[in-house]
């Protein structure tokens, strides 16, 4: 254990703190990763509010008029600081955390939203942004101007600064518990994942036809419990999943996902219903406060749906096409496993199980054979190819800079005419440090200044794919080459984004934050790019194209079940806050069910995440949010498709104009009208309808 002496003391004789220097001095002003020490976090942040404490005393003590370069261009500026320290800190605090920067993180979360309360609730400060507001059309602005004050004017407000004194008070008050309540939710959640439940496997048998490193994973778990030479499985979805896929009892299945869908509805300690009580309670009141019927409107108001009622026509769009499919899903699995000699009626516990069955013998598509074709050098040398064909850029592997774990890489990406253009990192593979899951995040975003000198951004992608295992190259699932195209779809969008304020530039709504990503898949499983990339990683022989067929075949499988499951939860999200200021839900269980038994939801398919442990919607971000992946698969369904459409999905014209309208200048504009600009017209349902397999 350090000393909190170390983590927060900063001798600035001996011990000069890189965030506090004008300049990092290294390759592409990349964080000095070697010399930051824990000691130099807290003060850093400590100066970085002291400094936009005094720009904001500076810009409110301004005696001339209230103006747009006056007002909004300081208090745009402002952050500096605060953003260099907190770019690294937030993000080494997900991809390489230790205890040292847990206990810093106790000591700045609270700062920093204590701060932000605090400028956003400075009603003299907003006085002047509001007069800059409301001459906006007469001041001869341009528009990404325009669009900046009334960003900046909607934040405020958002933020209670129309509200009378009392009124404001009452809004901290809420923003506070709030913030509590949610990191009692996590907390919880944590609690029943981790500790409430594991299974037990005692015999090799029962995990006979489990792939080979999802029982040695179980082994590894068993031993560092104690418990060697058995098998533990846990309520991790990474875990629990292939358990459900390979375990043929289905009295052990029903047992590990019973456990699994009752997290924080145990009425014990670790209880959520209470916490989901109040919670989206306090989001009426404060929805209330603001002026908005429902929690669902306040949140929506500022995505590209705009209002609940668009969400929920949308989702009721989906949703028959999804559900009738998904029957059909469950009959074709109920006939198979008639055939079978295990036969029982289907469960909900049963629906992976069967459905993997069906999916052998329908397509009969080896994980194994295919991983042997994406060895991971390959697939980012694949992606990096098709990032090419698309914009001209180029990567090119850094030795000479800092990095932040030695399993990090870095490349710097040019242009086409061999200009900069970005800086980018790779954390591949899993270790105890890092959290689950994979992200896109920047060590700096990109913006540019009004003299046309540009600050190019230095981003880093995060990931947990397959390790190497042996003497063999790190080999990737299908679903970890998605993985790899997605993340970097967001890198593509923080490196490209143009923009002169940091309140606009590559800032987008949530339900259009995933197109550029989510566009990025769509090319990874193209036949003319597999052909390019998936090669066997002993013999270098090219996919078979037998194999690219198995895959397209398959890739509707079982999108009946996906689609419903995510369908059901984005609804059951959308009723949790559109409930009134004066209602009251008294049995969360009740409104789950009512809420479900509404859409007419079969008992075969729970919601990908019930209320009780729906850590999105409580305590992720996410409320009223969980829609947005689909809202934004709209956008890169249709996107795709005039590739397609125009018979070649590398399309330079196509490209150019996708760079610039959706990756671009999203975010200064309009992204809808941005996206007609693109495709020459509104986005369409269909090819996402299509591409699930949803279209009759
Ligand atoms: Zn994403």
């Amino acid at each position: 254990m350090l000393s909190s002496i170390t983590l927060f003391g900063c001798d600035e004789q001996t011990d000069k703190n890189p965030f506090l220097t004008q300049e990092y001095g290294t390759p592409f002003e990349v964080p000095p990763f070697d010399k930051i020490k824990f000691s130099h976090y807290v003060p850093a942040f400590e100066k970085g509010i002291e400094q936009d404490r005094q720009l904001v005393d500076l810009i409110v003590s301004n005696s001339a008029e209230p103006t747009f370069e006056n007002t909004i261009v300081p208090f745009d500026n402002a952050g500096k600081l605060l953003n260099k320290v907190s770019n690294v800190f937030f993000n080494l605090r997900e991809s390489d955390n230790s205890d040292s920067l847990s206990i810093i993180a106790n000591t700045v979360l609270p700062m920093i939203s204590n701060h932000r309360d605090n400028m956003l609730m400075n009603s003299a400060l907003f006085e002047r942004i509001k007069a800059v507001y409301d001459s906006r059309l007469t001041a001869g602005l341009d528009s990404a101007q325009i669009r900046v004050v009334e960003l900046y004017y909607r934040d405020f407000v958002r933020n209670g600064a129309l509200l009378a004194a009392d009124k404001q008070a009452e809004l901290r008050k809420i923003n506070e518990r709030l913030s509590l309540l949610s990191l009692k939710f996590g907390e919880n959640l944590l609690n029943e994942t981790n500790s409430s439940f594991k299974l037990v496997v005692d015999t090799a048998a029962e995990l006979e036809g489990f792939p080979e490193n999802v029982v040695t994973a179980a082994a590894e778990r068993a031993k560092a419990e104690g418990q060697d030479g058995k098998w533990i499985f846990t309520l991790q979805k990474a875990s629990m999943i292939p358990f459900l896929q390979y375990s043929a009892n289905p009295e052990l299945r029903e047992k590990l996902y019973a456990a699994y869908c009752n997290r924080g509805n145990n009425d014990n300690e670790f209880d959520n219903k209470q916490v989901i009580i109040e919670t989206t309670n306090l989001c009426a009141q404060k929805a209330k406060l603001l002026g908005f019927n429902t929690y669902a409107d306040y949140v929506i108001a500022v995505n590209m749906a705009g209002t609940s009622t668009a969400v929920n026509d949308f989702l009721a769009q989906i949703w028959p096409a999804a559900i009738a499919k998904a029957k059909s899903e469950l009959m074709s699995m109920q006939s198979y496993a008639a055939l079978c000699k295990s036969y029982r009626k289907i469960k909900a516990a049963d629906w992976w199980y069967w459905a993997e069955k069906l999916r052998k013998a329908r397509y009969d598509v080896d994980e194994k054979t295919l991983s042997e074709y994406f060895k991971l050098e390959n697939v980012r040398d694949g992606m990096f190819g098709v990032a090419n064909k698309l914009y001209g850029i180029t990567f090119r592997r850094l030795t000479d800079v800092p990095l932040y774990n030695p399993n990090a890489e870095a490349y710097e990406v040019c242009e086409a005419d061999g200009s900069h253009l970005a800086v980018i990192y790779f954390d591949w593979f899993p270790r105890a440090s890092k959290s689950a899951g994979a992200w896109c995040t920047t060590f700096r975003p990109a913006i540019d200044k009004a003299n046309g000198e540009r600050t190019s951004a230095i981003v880093s992608v995060v990931c947990n794919l397959t390790e190497p295992a042996g003497d063999k190259p790190a080999l990737l699932s299908l679903d970890n080459v998605q993985t790899m195209f997605h993340e970097f779809g967001h890198a593509l969008h923080f490196m490209f984004a143009k923009g002169q304020y940091s309140r606009t530039c590559g800032n987008v709504p949530n339900d259009y934050v995933e197109m550029p990503s989510q566009i990025m898949e769509h090319w990874a499983t193209e036949p003319q790019v597999l052909r390019e990339f998936a090669r066997h990683y002993l013999t270098n022989e090219v996919i078979p194209d037998a194999l690219i067929e198995k895959m397209k075949a398959s890739s509707t499988f079982n999108q009946g079940f996906a689609t419903t499951e995510y369908l059901a939860a984005s609804i059951l999200d959308m009723n949790w806050y559109e409930i009134g200021a004066d209602s009251t839900v008294t049995d969360v269980n009740a409104f789950e069910t009512n809420a479900m038994g509404r859409i007419g939801l079969i008992s075969e398919i729970v919601p990908r995440y019930r209320s009780t442990y729906f850590a999105h919607i409580f305590d992720g971000g996410y409320a009223a949010g969980y829609y947005v992946y689909m809202w934004s698969e709209v956008l890169d369904a249709d996107a795709f498709e005039a590739f397609t459409a125009s018979g070649d999905i590398f399309n330079p014209e196509l490209a150019a104009k996708f760079r610039k309208h959706c990756l671009e200048t999203a975010g200064t504009c309009s992204e809808m009208d941005e996206y007609v600009k693109f495709r020459g017209q509104k986005p369409s349902i269909e090819p996402l309808l299509r591409n699930r397999g949803l279209l009759k």
